[in-house]
């Protein structure tokens, strides 16, 4: 590669953060399956804890294996640096314990994926972390929830399970007016689809258990840092503007620069919540994220078509899918998502959650199981599954009425896909 050149996303998809490994010349990034890695000496070992050298300790907060991943999926997002957590969930987790105090407050949009839902609605709630509820539909929403007790905001690029864009940008332009980060979970798009820190974004995080791994064999989590946000401007984030006493009075925000949020991210919340990935799904995802450009492409194109076949059908009430011409979030897909909506899209089927418990009962080709961004074509009907611990409300809210049916469009023949769900629609 000539040094002038910046190699595309493609490119990074394969190399980025991955070299051939300098001991025994493996060209696949190895599977560093240890605890814990011997120290040269005391004095190395001090710095090592004292975070004056960067270096291997133990894997509960870094492994070999997934540093590839990280850099690999900072690469790709255009952030200064990853972490690689066990689960999209524990992503989540650990982004706002850098941010977060008891009493204070964070602002979502209500069109997320369900379990996170959950997660912000009643275990967050109990660490006295409060979420305020905004819609992606009325940006003033968002305006009118800050307070001075806001710490983040927190929305999805494209929406679970609504086939939603949401407006980046301006909620971006929200959370500067208010000063605090916009953390953008980027998990149906992916970097490859959308680049949320090119609008403004300050945080990505992913659920790598979807699109990214892509083959729906591991769980795991990434936060990226996009490296602009200024953590020591105010007294609100003492996690990165105080002196950490266990780490002889330094102060993160100072002394790391642009990605000293995932480095508080590491040496505090991966630190002490635990929740580290394995090395093995740090392999397994790495894999897949080789050919995150090939597959998105395909997932895209081939749920183009399905959504178009769907919109004809008698037995379909409506179809929600950005990729689609005349859809209400088609203008903001073309601008956030030029390349393709993604794999996810809902519709409603005639006959409401009969006809939806129907319609997953006869699928062939279709898995009916609760996650999204595999290989394989997927089917669901949230209503009596993912979105089930939910009020009816929060349910509709959520783009989940009794009538939805959502897909994750899998890279299949999609003649395959369309035949599965005529079968299937006829049969309902
Ligand atoms: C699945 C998902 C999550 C949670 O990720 P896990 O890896 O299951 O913990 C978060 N956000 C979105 C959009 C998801 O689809």
């Amino acid at each position: 590669m000539s040094e002038d050149r910046a190699p595309g996303f493609a490119t990074l998809a394969v190399h980025a953060g991955a070299k051939p490994d300098p001991t025994t010349g493996a060209r696949a990034t190895p599977i560093y399956q240890t605890t814990s890695y011997v120290f040269n000496d005391v004095d190395h070992a001090a710095s090592l804890f004292g975070l004056q050298a960067f270096g291997n300790i133990y894997t509960r907060i870094m492994s070999p294996t997934s540093g590839v991943l990280e850099e690999r999926i900072a690469a790709l997002e255009g952030g200064t640096a990853g972490l690689a957590v066990a689960s999209g969930h524990a992503a989540q987790l650990v982004v706002l314990h850098a941010l977060m105090m008891p009493g204070d407050e964070f602002i979502a949009s209500r069109q997320l994926y369900g379990g996170s839902i959950n997660q912000f609605n009643h275990s967050f709630k109990s660490f006295g972390w409060n979420v305020k509820w905004a819609d992606i539909d009325d940006i003033s929403s968002f305006e009118k929830a800050v307070s001075p007790k806001t710490k983040a905001i927190f929305i999805e690029s494209i929406a679970n399970p609504g086939g939603v864009v949401t407006d980046i940008e301006a909620v971006a332009a929200v959370a500067k007016r208010a000063g605090v980060p916009l953390i953008v979970d980027n998990t149906l798009a992916t970097p490859y689809l959308c680049r949320p820190f090119e609008w403004g974004a300050d945080i990505v995080v992913h659920s790598l258990t979807k699109f990214i791994g892509g083959h729906g064999n591991s769980i795991g989590g990434m936060i990226v840092d996009g490296g602009k946000f200024n953590w020591t401007a105010s007294k609100r984030y003492p996690m990165l503007s105080e002196p950490r006493p266990e780490y002889n009075d330094m102060i993160l925000g100072e002394t790391f620069g642009n990605f000293a949020f995932a480095i508080a991210c590491r040496v505090l919340g991966l630190r002490d919540l635990g929740p580290a990935i394995s090395p093995f799904n740090s392999f397994l995802i790495i894999t897949g994220s080789e050919t995150l450009p090939l597959r998105m492409q395909r997932h895209s194109d081939n749920a183009k078509a399905v959504a178009e076949y769907l919109s004809k059908h008698p037995k379909v009430t409506w179809v929600s899918y950005a990729g689609l011409a005349g859809d209400r979030y088609y203008k903001l897909g073309q601008k956030y998502c030029p390349k393709g909506a993604g794999a996810v899209l809902t519709f409603g089927v005639e006959g409401g959650e009969a006809a939806g418990i129907s319609l997953v009962s006869n699928v062939k080709l279709f898995s009916h199981l609760a996650n999204i961004g595999d290989t394989r074509s997927l089917i669901i009907h949230p209503w009596s599954t993912t979105h089930s611990q939910l009020t009816a409300e929060q349910r509709k809210a959520a783009g989940a009425g009794d009538d939805v049916v959502r897909l994750s469009v899998g890279i299949e023949d999609v003649g395959d896909i369309i035949a599965d769900l005529d079968q299937a629609l006829a049969a309902a």
